[in-house]
């Protein structure tokens, strides 16, 4: 079969997903256009807002790739306080964001999840309930992953990194920290739970072949994720990593990669969030509009008071780092008219996914798994 057949008999096994991971000219074009009319005819044209927090670089973990794991001695650590992340919830409240990412460095602590619990607290009271809340703040215990739930975050965005089990050994280092099972288990536990769960992986990291990258979409699916935020591996000089920069596609391949599995993914799960990842805009300048063309529907703006963007740096050349919030909104409300997008402000835009997965399990209804949210 070729592209314009699989497209076209819409089953996608391991070699076909190969298949359009590996089109280029005319097929890379028929892959996209298929892509960019699912995702018109399963979610319309609305992109929803996702207010980016990224309130601490503070890790204790020691990830190979990232720039701040725990043994990078170069990183500028901060923390910022209670009130400015509050002042950043604020923000994404008063310009009508809908919803907020809450995303640090991996700290696992009583004090930790206590700060993390009263955060949420707050964030509901101060935005009376209408602020969404999704965290991304590693693993955690199911004690834990409850206590946020309760608290009134309902939505989880654990990447898996690569479904890979050997790839991920060469990826973190070898200690019960950084085990790919405890990383599966906690995939588990907020879907259990009851959270929207999201994950995703790097695209493009050195020994991963484009079947590691189709296993990963087939991982996706069989998980039957809610939400997916996947964008390519950029190589940070201080971390492990960083000396197989040599087997590494040269860096616009790895974009064209990272679009082509969006595309791919929308073909997959049609219902599913997909989120415009901001490492896309680190390689292209119009990165994530691109991505939102071809199958993505969330945005993260980055809420983060500039003096501390500079210092969250997973990778190199991140984009923005030097703009405060107000800026990085007007430079999107028309870059996202650009995508031929419209903006779904103050709704939350939650996965459709999630609620038809609800319905076609036992689950009574969507009021009793988290009464004390308010869907919309
Ligand atoms: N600690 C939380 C966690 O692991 O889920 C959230 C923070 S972590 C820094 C967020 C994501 O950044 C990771 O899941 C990883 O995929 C991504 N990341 C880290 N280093 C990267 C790099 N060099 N290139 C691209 N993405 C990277």
């Amino acid at each position: 079969m070729n592209v314009k057949e699989i497209l076209e008999n819409g089953k996608l096994g391991r070699n076909e997903i190969i298949m359009l991971l590996d089109a280029q000219g005319k097929e890379r074009q028929l892959l996209f256009k298929k892509a960019t009319e699912t995702k018109l005819k399963e979610i319309g044209q609305k992109v929803h807002f996702r207010g980016l927090v990224e309130f601490s670089n503070i890790c204790g973990k020691d990830c190979y790739y990232c720039g701040i794991r725990k043994s990078n001695r170069e990183a500028t650590r901060y923390n910022l306080s209670d009130d400015q992340i509050l002042d950043a919830a604020r923000f994404a409240h008063e310009n009508h964001y809908g919803s907020l990412v809450m995303q640090s460095g991996e700290l696992e602590s009583p004090a930790f999840t206590k700060r993390i619990e009263h955060l949420l607290k707050e964030i509901k009271v101060l935005s009376k309930g209408e602020l969404g809340v999704t965290l991304s703040l590693g693993e955690q215990t199911e004690d834990v992953y409850q206590r946020w739930f309760d608290a009134g975050a309902h939505r989880y965005l654990l990447r898996i990194e690569t479904s890979n089990p050997d790839l991920y050994k060469i990826y973190h280092p070898g200690d019960t920290l950084h085990d790919f099972a405890r990383r599966l288990t906690c995939l588990k536990t907020l879907q259990r739970i009851g959270y929207q769960t999201g994950t995703g992986v790097m695209i493009g990291l050195p020994f991963q072949t484009t079947g590691d990258l189709a296993d990963d979409l087939l991982f996706m699916k069989q998980f039957d994720v809610d939400m997916v935020g996947m964008g390519p591996y950029i190589e940070h000089q201080h971390t492990p990593l960083f000396q197989y920069r040599s087997e590494l596609l040269p860096i616009q391949e790895r974009f064209d990669l990272a679009l082509k599995m969006i595309a791919v993914l929308r073909i997959l799960m049609q219902d599913i969030n997909i989120a415009a990842a901001t490492a896309l805009q680190a390689i292209d300048p119009l990165g994530r509009e691109k991505a939102l063309k071809i199958g993505a529907n969330i945005i993260m703006p980055n809420i983060t008071p500039g003096k501390f963007r500079n210092d969250y740096a997973l990778y190199e050349n991140k984009p923005c780092v030097d703009e405060e919030p107000g800026e990085c909104k007007n430079c999107l409300d028309v870059r996202i008219q650009l995508a031929d997008s419209e903006i779904g402000y103050n709704e939350w835009g939650d996965s459709k996914h999630f609620f038809r997965r609800l319905a076609s399990t036992h689950s009574p209804s969507v009021d009793a798994i988290h009464p004390s949210q308010k869907y919309r």
